[in-house]
């Protein structure tokens, strides 16, 4: 928010593209996440398309602290993205939940001891309608994404936000169509052809691993229950895999952190 304050609206969206950067960065240099040119080139096409997006001509920037605030920001997200990917095979409803009440309760304080004033319901509940869209519902569903996906491909598809803001009000609010908003979606559109024809197969090794998803009775899936089972795919109990190694495409998902040479 501070950083929001003291730069001017364009500059704090072309700023904010960093977090998904950041975020990639952080999953492969630090993480070592599965990684390739084709998915790191997709990435650079998509931040690019949000870049043409935000950019509104050359700013003068009238102080560093906004700026280097938003990068903060971005840095707090993007260590932020890579830890829940850690625990994103656990209920993404109970993730989304704690996090939200733990971000709430430290923002309130950081605001009323910041000298802040409570708004009038009216506010509140306007924000009480955004958070649960922005925040609610989009951190569930980007908690079932890390889950599949992994962080770097997750951030990236996160980043076609803007343009799918941009297409929404073009859509609906009969917006007309800049030749930015053309450039973009050619940009953005190439950046997830990459990513969707990316197929990654070899041989790699499944280790041991306890916890709880929804599961078919698959190769990976060989388990019996030690409860009543209605006979019902995909179903969702804790179980165990055991090692196995064996070929077939493949996501850095929460079953495919290994390291590739
Ligand atoms: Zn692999
Ligand atoms: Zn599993
Ligand atoms: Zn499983
Ligand atoms: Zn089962
Ligand atoms: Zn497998
Ligand atoms: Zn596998």
């Amino acid at each position: 928010m501070v950083g929001l304050a003291r730069t001017a609206a364009a500059t704090s969206s072309l700023f904010l593209n960093l977090e998904s950067v950041l975020t990639a960065v952080l999953a492969w240099v630090v993480f070592r996440e599965q990684t390739d040119r084709r998915i790191v080139f997709g990435m650079l096409l998509i931040v690019l398309g949000g870049a043409v997006l935000a950019w509104s001509g050359i700013e003068t920037l009238t102080s560093v602290i906004g700026p280097l605030a938003l990068v903060g920001a971005c840095m707090a997200w993007a260590i932020d993205n890579n830890l829940t990917r850690k625990v994103s095979a656990s209920d993404a409803l109970f993730i989304a939940g704690s996090k939200g009440l733990v971000a709430g309760c430290v923002n309130i304080v950081l605001g009323v001891s910041l000298g802040a004033e409570f708004p009038s319901a009216g506010h509140i509940s306007a924000a009480m309608v955004i958070g649960f869209f922005g925040y609610g519902l989009s951190l569930v569903l980007f908690v079932l994404a890390l889950r599949g996906l992994g962080t770097a491909r997750t951030g990236a598809y996160f980043s076609t936000a803007p343009f799918v803001g941009a297409a929404l009000s073009i859509a609906m609010l009969g917006e007309p169509t800049s030749f930015a908003f053309w450039l973009a979606t050619g940009l953005m559109a190439a950046g997830v052809w990459l990513h969707l024809t990316e197929r990654h197969v070899h041989e790699h090794q499944h280790t041991a691993l306890n916890h709880g998803h929804k599961h078919r009775h698959d190769e990976h899936h060989q388990h019996s229950h030690d409860f009543e089972w209605d006979g019902v795919e995909p179903h969702s109990h804790a179980h165990q895999h055991t090692e196995i190694q064996h070929s077939h495409g493949h996501f850095p998902d929460i079953h495919h952190r290994h390291a590739h040479r």
